[in-house]
C-alpha cells in the first residue's frame, strides 16, 4: 500500500478522513485494505455506495466511477459504485471474507434478513459469541416470494452487510426449505451454499392415525425401487432390532413403529434422494453442504421415525450435516416455546442419542426465534450439534423501531396487519388471537414499541410480512415498503442496536 494510503486508512480516525475525501459518511468497520488500495462503504444522500480509494485509476473491476483527487500534494484516486450484483460478485472475489463458505459441524446460528437491511445488526449479536458460525444469508423460497426477493438479492444483502461491518470470520448461506430442482438450481446459481431440502409435500401425515391395515397396505404401495429396496428387505432390517444409542438411549423397532415410521416419511425419503442427487450433479466442484427438514409436519417425529430417516438416508448414500426433525411440542412463530419443560427435553436427548449415533450430525431448530426457555436445555445435551434457525423475529425487531421512531406508522402497519391476519395466519404455526390485541389508536406513543413483546401482537406482525411489504394504496403505490425502508435506512443505528441485544439473546445460550 502507497504509504499515503497506508496514512489515511490506518488509526482511529480513518473514517473521518475518508470520509472527507469521498464527502460522505464512511462506515468505520468498512475499511479493508486491498493491496494497492482500500475499499469501504459510504452513505450519502441515505444511499449506500461501494468506494475505492487508490493509488492508480484502475477500478480493480468493479463498477465505479473514479475521479482524481490531490491529497498532501499526491494525486489519488476515489471511485464510487452502487452496491450492484456484479460489485458484489467482484467484492466476494476481491475479499474472500465477503464470501460464505461451509459451517460444517460447528455450531450455527440461522439470522433470515426479510428486509435485507438486517446483517450489520445480526453481526454486532454475533461479536457476543466466539463460538457459533453465523448464517447470514438464510431464506426460504416462500420467504423470497412474500418479500419480492431473488436468491441473489439475499444472497448479496447479506455480502454488503459483511462488508460494512467488517466480518472477517466464516459465515453461511443456507437456501432454506427448498422442495424442487428448480428450486435448487436458483439458489446455485446465486452462491448459496447450504441446502436445506424439505421433502413436506411428500410426507404423509395421515399415517400417524392409520389403523395397522391401511398401514400395511400403504407400506406396501412405497416407491420401493425409488428407495432400491423391498418391502420384505426393508422389514428384516429393521423389524426386532435393537440399536444401542448411548448408555440410557435404547430403541428397540416394532412392527407398527416400522411402518408408520415408513409410510410417513418413506416417499420423502425417496425424494430427498433425487433432490440430493440432483443437487450433487449441478453444484461440480462449487462447496455445498446439506440439511434435510422435516419440522414442517404436521406431527412429531417420533426417535424411531428419526432413526429410520436417517438410517435409509445413510443406505441411499445422502450426506447431511443437520436434520430437523419436528420435535415435541409447540414451536410457533416469534414467541417462546410452548410445551413442557421436561417432556421436550426427554424428546431432544433421543434425538441427540440418534444424531451423535449415527452421524454426527446437528440437530437443526426450526423456527427457533424466542425459544429461550429451551436454548439451555439444547445447549446442555447437544453441545455443539446445533443449527438455530430464526428469520421473523429479525423484521420484528425492525418493527421495534419504526414503533420508536415513527409511532403514527407503526399504528399504520398494526392496523393493516390485524385485517389480514385471518388470512395469512394459515400458513404459520400461530395461535395469537386478534380478540387480545390493543386498540392502536388508543395506545400512547410511550406504549408502543412495548406491544413488540405481547403475545398476540408479535404473531399477528410476524406473518403478515408479506402483505404489509407488498401493499398498495389505490393507484398501485407501495403503502409501506418504501417507507419502512427509508425510515430504517435512515435510523440504521437503532435498528442494529434493537437486532444486537435481540439476537445476542439467541446466540449466548450456545457458548460451551
Ligand atoms: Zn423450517
Amino acid at each position: 500500500m502507497p504509504n499515503v494510503i497506508q496514512q489515511i486508512v490506518e488509526g482511529q480516525d480513518a473514517a473521518a478522513r475518508l470520509g472527507t475525501l469521498a464527502d460522505a459518511h464512511v462506515y468505520p468497520r468498512s475499511i479493508h485494505p486491498l493491496e494497492e488500495s482500500a475499499l469501504f462503504l459510504v452513505q450519502r444522500n441515505g444511499r449506500r455506495l461501494l468506494a475505492l480509494l487508490s493509488g492508480q485509476p484502475d477500478s480493480r473491476g468493479l463498477a465505479l466511477e473514479m475521479r482524481e483527487l490531490e491529497h498532501d500534494g499526491q494525486t489519488l484516486w476515489l471511485g464510487l459504485g452502487k452496491l450492484s450484483h456484479d460489485n458484489a460478485a467482484r467484492v466476494r472475489a476481491l475479499l474472500p471474507t465477503t464470501a460464505p463458505t461451509r459451517v460444517g459441524l460447528r455450531t450455527a446460528a440461522g439470522l433470515g434478513d426479510r428486509l435485507g437491511l438486517a446483517t450489520p445488526g445480526h453481526i454486532r449479536a454475533m461479536r457476543h459469541t466466539t463460538e457459533v458460525v453465523p448464517v447470514l444469508a438464510q431464506q426460504s423460497i416462500r420467504e423470497m416470494e412474500r418479500t419480492g426477493r431473488s436468491p441473489q438479492e439475499v444472497l448479496d444483502d447479506a455480502t454488503w452487510g459483511v462488508l460494512q461491518e467488517g466480518w472477517r470470520q466464516p459465515w453461511g448461506a443456507d437456501a432454506d426449505h427448498l422442495m424442487t430442482a428448480h428450486d435448487i438450481d436458483a439458489c446455485l446459481a446465486a452462491g448459496f451454499v447450504m441446502y436445506t431440502l424439505d421433502p413436506r409435500a411428500h410426507v404423509d401425515n395421515a399415517a400417524e392415525t392409520d389403523d395397522i391395515a391401511t398401514l400395511r397396505a400403504k407400506y406396501e404401495a412405497l416407491p420401493w425401487e425409488r428407495l432400491d429396496s423391498t418391502a420384505e428387505a426393508t422389514y428384516a432390517a429393521y423389524v426386532g432390532q435393537t440399536w444401542y444409542l448411548d448408555v440410557s438411549h435404547r430403541l428397540a423397532m416394532s412392527d407398527t413403529g416400522l411402518l408408520r415410521a415408513a409410510c410417513k416419511y418413506g416417499t420423502a425419503l425417496a425424494h430427498i434422494r433425487e433432490l440430493y442427487e440432483h443437487l450433487r450433479d449441478a453444484a461440480g466442484d462449487r462447496p455445498w453442504e446439506l440439511e434435510i427438514s422435516v419440522d414442517e409436519t404436521d406431527t412429531p417425529t417420533r426417535p424411531e421415525e428419526h432413526l429410520y430417516i436417517a438410517l435409509e438416508l445413510r443406505r441411499l448414500g445422502v450426506e447431511w450435516v443437520s436434520l430437523a426433525p419436528r420435535y415435541i411440542g409447540r414451536f410457533e412463530k416469534g414467541v417462546d416455546y410452548i410445551g413442557d419443560l421436561q417432556t421436550f427435553e426427554e424428546d431432544w436427548r433421543w434425538h441427540v442419542a440418534i444424531a451423535r449415533a449415527l452421524g454426527p450430525y446437528k440437530l437443526s431448530l426450526h423456527s427457533g426465534s424466542d425459544k429461550f426457555s429451551i436454548y439451555p436445555i439444547a445447549a446442555r445435551h447437544a453441545g455443539d450439534l446445533v443449527h438455530l434457525k430464526t428469520a421473523g423475529t429479525s423484521y420484528l425487531e425492525a418493527l421495534r423501531a419504526v414503533a420508536r421512531i415513527d409511532p403514527p406508522l407503526f399504528r399504520e402497519i398494526l392496523t393493516f396487519a390485524a385485517t389480514h391476519y385471518e388470512t395469512e395466519r394459515r400458513s404459520y404455526h400461530v395461535s395469537g388471537e386478534l380478540a387480545h390485541l390493543p386498540d392502536p389508536d388508543t395506545l400512547p406513543d410511550a406504549q408502543l414499541e412495548q406491544q413488540l413483546d405481547h403475545f398476540d401482537t408479535r404473531q399477528v406482525l410476524h406473518v403478515t410480512f408479506g402483505v404489509v411489504l407488498n401493499a398498495t394504496d389505490s393507484d398501485g403505490r407501495p403503502l409501506f415498503r418504501e417507507r419502512l425502508y427509508d425510515l430504517l435506512s435512515g435510523h440504521e443505528e437503532t435498528h442494529y442496536a434493537m437486532l444486537e441485544k435481540h439476537l445476542a439473546r439467541h446466540v449466548t445460550p450456545f457458548e460451551a
